[in-house]
């Protein structure tokens, strides 16, 4: 019997136990929520990821340990690694951790990404914004997610300071909320991207080195939350083949096992690289029911040494998440290609809830769905874009 200890225990943690049912997996599950959504479906240790008795316990416990979460601290992850295999490895745990080491990989790897400064001091946001220009982002290095931990910095309107050309006001104001945080997260300064399109690349790599990835996905959000991703993603065959090899490149430098997702910018016809998340991700939730396998167990077979599963998808596939609360499932249910994911957590504004997959062979199918889907339940402002993008066909 095999046990598979994951870090964490969202509803990422869920499916991935969903998941590894069928291949006979266990699992436990390390979070220190009495509640953790996880904990319905699989065992939970509950405690905090530094608490070294804990991560004892869960090492005797487990076979392979993963991340559901990856803000778990790189120290721990490290100290795991000494007991048991752990995938994907700490390295490559902390690099995805840190905007300002990943961005540099990027770049050493020659995929564009937009400018950037690292932030120590008031004067380098300063130096950086006269050398960046506006509109820009100061983000937290570390531990920002789903939007948080960001200050857009807008070109300036009113009075501005000597010379730097971005009012002094709106940089205090950055420089207020974020500041105290440059000596612990760190900052990071990046130019606001005028992006036409965000995509994403889920991908997968084993422990022997194959790599797979599932096709381009287009995402929207709403409050910097994710809120619906279509797949395929409607652009030309050369975008998605170029967005696929910056995630192959990205996974081999840091010698990753396991699933993992690649955030970009699309503007122009030109791709620039956002973040990674060293792990299954909300983008490629679709892949449950849309692709041969889906992310969350190709990801079990990658850190378990197992031969990896197709990524092909059959025809066409969009996923809305659920924020806050859930809404009516019959109108999705209606739909014989729609598929309900309850994550079994209780409502509160901001959370991610569930999701809702539709599936059709043809993107007209799937955009008939989408619509009475919108209109059953009052969100016709949710599948709105993706209507819009579905109904001009590929790009
Ligand atoms: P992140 O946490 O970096 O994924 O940012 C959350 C969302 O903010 C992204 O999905 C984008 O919609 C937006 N965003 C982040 N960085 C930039 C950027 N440099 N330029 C434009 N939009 C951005």
């Amino acid at each position: 019997m095999t046990t598979v200890g994951i870090l964490g225990g969202g509803q990422l943690a869920r499916m991935l136990a969903l998941a590894g049912a069928p291949l006979g997996l266990r699992f436990l599950v390390l979070d220190s929520a009495a509640d953790a959504c996880a904990g319905q479906f699989a065992p939970l240790l509950r405690a905090n990821y530094t608490d070294v008795d804990a991560l004892s316990e869960f090492a005797q416990r487990v076979d392979v340990a993963t991340f559901d979460f990856e803000n778990v601290p790189a120290q721990s992850a490290r100290w795991l690694a000494d007991r048991v295999p752990v995938f994907p490895n700490p390295r490559a745990l902390a690099v995805a951790q840190d905007r300002l080491a990943e961005k540099s990989l990027f770049v050493e790897l020659g995929i564009p990404v937009p400018q950037f400064a690292d932030i120590v001091t008031r004067a380098d946001l300063d130096a950086a914004i006269a050398r960046i220009g506006t509109p820009c982002i100061l983000k937290t290095r570390r531990l920002g997610y789903d939007g948080k931990g960001q200050f857009r910095i807008k070109p300036g309107l009113g009075s501005r300071d000597s010379g730097l050309g971005h009012a002094k006001a709106t940089v205090d104001s950055a420089w207020a909320a974020l500041g105290s945080q440059a000596g612990t997260v760190g900052l990071i300064l990046e130019a606001f991207v005028p992006f036409d399109r965000e995509v994403s690349v889920v991908a997968v790599r084993g422990r022997d080195g194959q790599f797979r990835a599932w096709p381009l996905t287009e995402n929207w959000h709403v409050d910097g939350i994710l809120s619906a991703s279509l797949a395929p993603a409607l652009v030309p065959a050369e975008i998605a083949e170029a967005a696929i090899a910056h995630a192959r490149a990205v996974a081999q430098a840091l010698d990753y096992v396991g699933v993992f997702a690649l955030e970009l910018f699309l503007v122009d016809g030109k791709l620039f690289a956002n973040e990674m998340a060293p792990r299954v991700h909300n983008s490629g939730h679709w892949t449950i029911e849309g692709a041969e396998t889906s992310q969350f167990e190709n990801h079990l077979r990658a850190v378990l040494g197992l031969p990896l599963g197709s990524t092909h998808m059959r025809g066409h596939a969009c996923m809305l998440n659920w924020v806050g609360e859930l809404p009516d499932a019959r109108a999705v249910l209606a739909d014989p290609c729609g598929h309900w994911h309850d994550y079994g957590k209780s409502p509160r504004p901001g959370r991610k809830v569930g999701h809702a997959t539709l599936r059709a062979d043809t993107v007209a199918e799937l955009a008939g769905g989408l619509r009475a889907v919108g209109n059953a339940l009052g969100r016709d402002d949710q599948v709105a874009p993706v209507l819009a993008r579905a109904c001009l066909g590929r790009a």
